[in-house]
């Protein structure tokens, strides 16, 4: 049996609280795990001086997986920028090379009412957004502010950015978002705005060819704007949507709160040897953390995620996700998806019922 390495990473707030439920599930299951857990964000600066200390760093970048619970408080809002909880984050994505973002938006039936939509558009929701990472007009040079020269506005200053992606990047992601939807229902939608930019119509031309070493996946392009739009007027039609870094950042964003429940989303950024961490779309939540009552379940799922992704064990994230289903049905919820009629339970006894669920 292979021997896989997960580098735990805990970090601030709620984080040591539900990584130790979603740790406990990986456990359980029948694998060869090696978990080491390291510290990271403020809990890291506090011990080490600094959020992503080179020992964490060498952990993660040797582990087939990272399983990382959520960092930040507002005591390190004064340290300089460098020094933040928030900079270990981004420094992993960097120092990885983690250009792959996964965020599934799912709503288990169970929680339809918590939407703001209708529960018959969003019951059952199960859609996945790739979103490339470490490119586009976050990135692109130049970029500033400066005084115009010419035309009507001279005089006065303009910020500038660029968006660039070259034709490398996006054949990379197009490939992971193919792959990935063949582990799903078999089509992409690819999300561009080729009608008004060059960016996007060198995006869709990559797009439609790497569609061709992929027979088994449908592929569709759709406008922002309209994606937009078709995210709330009826969201389970898509599957996977591969797009850029800003178009990307703002529709995970509009599909994550479809579902209502920051509790339940898990997320992945994932590199080219598919190592990968996992984490919930939540943050540190330090207004509730020590007490015992923040939902597990976000970073429960996104232990399913690693054990697709990074560990080829779909069976196994499957079990997870079923795991997490039944406890639903038996009525089960921590405070923040509690309902009338529910049984409210502690973070601990969540992880308590997944576990029971999984055997
Ligand atoms: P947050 O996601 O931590 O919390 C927002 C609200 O949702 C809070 O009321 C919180 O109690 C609740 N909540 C979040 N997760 C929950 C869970 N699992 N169970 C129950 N309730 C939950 O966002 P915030 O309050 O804006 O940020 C707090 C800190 O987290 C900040 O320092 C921020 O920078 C950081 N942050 C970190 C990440 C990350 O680690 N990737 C992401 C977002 C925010």
């Amino acid at each position: 049996m292979t021997t896989y390495n997960i580098a735990v990473l805990p970090g601030d707030g709620i984080g040591p609280e539900i990584t130790e439920q979603a740790v406990r599930v990986l456990r359980a299951l029948p694998l060869d795990l090696n978990m080491q857990t390291a510290h990271v964000g403020g809990a890291a600066y506090d011990a080490h001086g600094h959020p992503l200390p080179p020992e964490t760093l060498s952990l993660a970048k040797n582990a087939h997986a990272i399983l990382f619970g959520a960092v930040g408080d507002w005591k390190y809002d004064k340290l300089e920028r460098a020094l933040r909880p928030e900079q270990a984050i981004l420094g992993l994505r960097k120092e990885m090379g983690l250009f792959a973002n996964f965020r599934p938006a799912m709503l288990f039936a169970e929680l339809a009412e918590a939407s703001s939509l209708r529960p018959e558009i969003v019951a059952g929701l199960d859609i996945l957004i790739v979103r490339e990472l470490t490119g586009d007009i976050y990135f692109g040079q130049p970029r500033g502010i400066r005084v115009v020269e010419n035309g009507p506005f001279t005089g006065d200053r303009e910020g500038f950015d660029t968006m660039h992606y070259a034709e490398t990047e996006v054949r990379r992601i197009a490939h992971v978002a193919f792959q990935a939807a063949q582990k799903r229902n078999r089509r992409v939608c690819s999300v561009d705005k080729a009608n008004v930019l060059e960016t996007s119509q060198l995006w869709r031309e990559v797009m439609i060819s790497v569609a061709a070493e992929y027979p088994d996946v449908e592929l569709s392009h759709m406008y922002v704007d309209n994606a937009a739009m078709q995210l709330v007027r009826a969201p389970k039609e898509f599957d996977v949507i591969v797009t850029g870094n800003l178009f990307g950042d703002i529709l995970s964003d509009a599909a994550a709160m479809l579902t209502g429940s920051i509790g339940m989303l898990p997320s992945a950024s994932l590199n080219a040897a598919n190592q990968g961490l996992y984490e919930p779309i939540h943050g540190s939540a330090p207004d509730i953390a020590g007490k015992n009552i923040a939902n597990p379940l976000a970073t429960i799922l996104s232990a399913a995620m690693l054990l697709r992704y990074s560990l080829n064990a779909p069976e196994l994230a499957q079990r997870v996700e079923a795991a997490v289903q039944a406890v639903l049905q038996q009525g089960l919820r921590t405070a923040d998806i509690k309902q009338e009629g529910s049984t409210l339970v502690s973070t601990s006894e969540m992880g308590d019922a997944v576990l029971k669920a999984l055997k």
